[in-house]
């Protein structure tokens, strides 16, 4: 095990911003901390890095504590969401920064750049200052100079949240084929779902100073523990127990207490046209690949998904059906 937060507690005054954190990462294991604005990924990151103060709790790399070891002495790369690079340096000297404080000689540090270089596909910019790059290419240089160095430990701060969409998008599998060819450890601080689901090996999901949930983007997608998760991560409908038998008698499963919901996917309803109906379509938005519809049942609304195999409308009278295994319960 590389990393080890044990009961982790933090303040800002009276302000509690991390309440009894713990958490593992794995030798070669890409985590996501996932969580809305404010949720305290940024503060367990920087503490992480050794760049803030903690008020209780524990913090190992490979078994060793690491409450007396400063930032620069932790031997981490970090990248934040801001360019962070040396504006009068070229993109080589920015990589190779890491390199010369540590008195590489010079012939190892060109090679060692070249090949940074390569690795994030930046070879014909070596010469440029971080003004004459674009977002991505910045953020590129901020990756290399990050591995420059084989820290121990990858920390990102929402590295791609000032970037466009489709550099976004090419950037997280990028990172991603680096970090697992490099095998480096990785951190990474997003509020994007999508991002998380699909970077992340593990996925640590925050609310309001504490970890509700961590696991795989599967588990954490198929299997929320809480509301707050299968709110947060893609979109849930809630029924109460009540309402989850009134609506849907053909589920199977019962919930363990009266605090559980049903969390039930858009794509778990099953919706088809039947004129004798009661329910009512009374929105349809086509997105692409999917048809996204309100279905008004009366007692509830729900949301639902359609594939466009069927032409449904608003307006339709439609029949809802689930698979008897349909939804997961979750705390309320
Ligand atoms: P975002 O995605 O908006 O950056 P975050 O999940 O990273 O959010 P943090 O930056 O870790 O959140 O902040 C967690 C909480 O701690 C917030 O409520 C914030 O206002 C508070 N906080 C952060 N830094 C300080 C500080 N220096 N002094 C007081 N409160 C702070």
């Amino acid at each position: 095990m590389q990393l080890k937060i044990r009961n982790l507690e933090k303040y800002y005054g009276q302000f509690q911003a991390l309440s009894d954190v713990n958490l593992d990462v794995g030798d070669e294991e890409f985590v996501c901390l996932l969580g809305p604005s404010g949720c305290g990924k940024t503060t367990l990151l920087r503490i992480i890095a050794g760049l803030e103060p903690y008020n209780a709790g524990t913090l190992e790399l490979a078994g060793k504590d690491l409450s007396s070891v400063g930032a620069q002495n932790r031997g981490f790369g970090i990248v934040f969401q801001s360019y962070s690079l040396f504006q009068h340096m070229t993109a080589a000297e920015n990589i190779g920064y890491g390199l010369r404080i540590r008195k590489i000689p010079p012939a190892e540090r060109t090679a060692k750049v070249q090949k940074l270089m390569e690795l994030v596909h930046l070879q014909s910019f070596s010469q440029r200052y971080p003004y004459q790059l674009s977002g991505g290419q910045q953020q590129r240089v901020a990756i290399a100079r990050a591995l420059a160095v084989e820290p121990a430990l990858l920390l990102l701060d929402e590295p791609l949240s000032a970037l466009d969409a489709r550099v976004r998008n090419d950037l997280r599998l990028e990172i991603r084929d680096v970090q697992r060819r490099l095998r480096i450890p990785t951190i990474m601080v997003t509020h994007d779902q999508e991002e998380a689901l699909i970077m992340a090996d593990k996925i640590v999901c925050m609310n309001a100073g504490k970890i509700e949930q961590i696991g795989t983007p599967k588990e954490i997608y198929s299997r929320p523990r809480t509301r707050f998760v299968a709110d947060f991560v893609g979109i849930s409908n809630f029924l109460t127990p009540q309402l989850a038998q009134s609506v849907l008698p053909e589920l199977g499963s019962q919930a363990p207490d009266a605090q559980h919901l049903l969390a039930l996917r858009p794509e778990d309803i099953s919706v088809s046209i039947s004129d004798d109906a009661q329910a009512r379509i009374t929105q349809a938005s086509f997105l692409g690949n999917v048809t996204r519809l309100t279905v008004d049942l009366g007692e509830t609304t729900l949301l639902a998904e359609s594939h466009h195999s069927q032409a449904l409308q608003t307006g339709d009278r439609v029949a809802i059906s689930v698979a008897a295994d349909a939804g997961v319960w979750v705390q309320a």
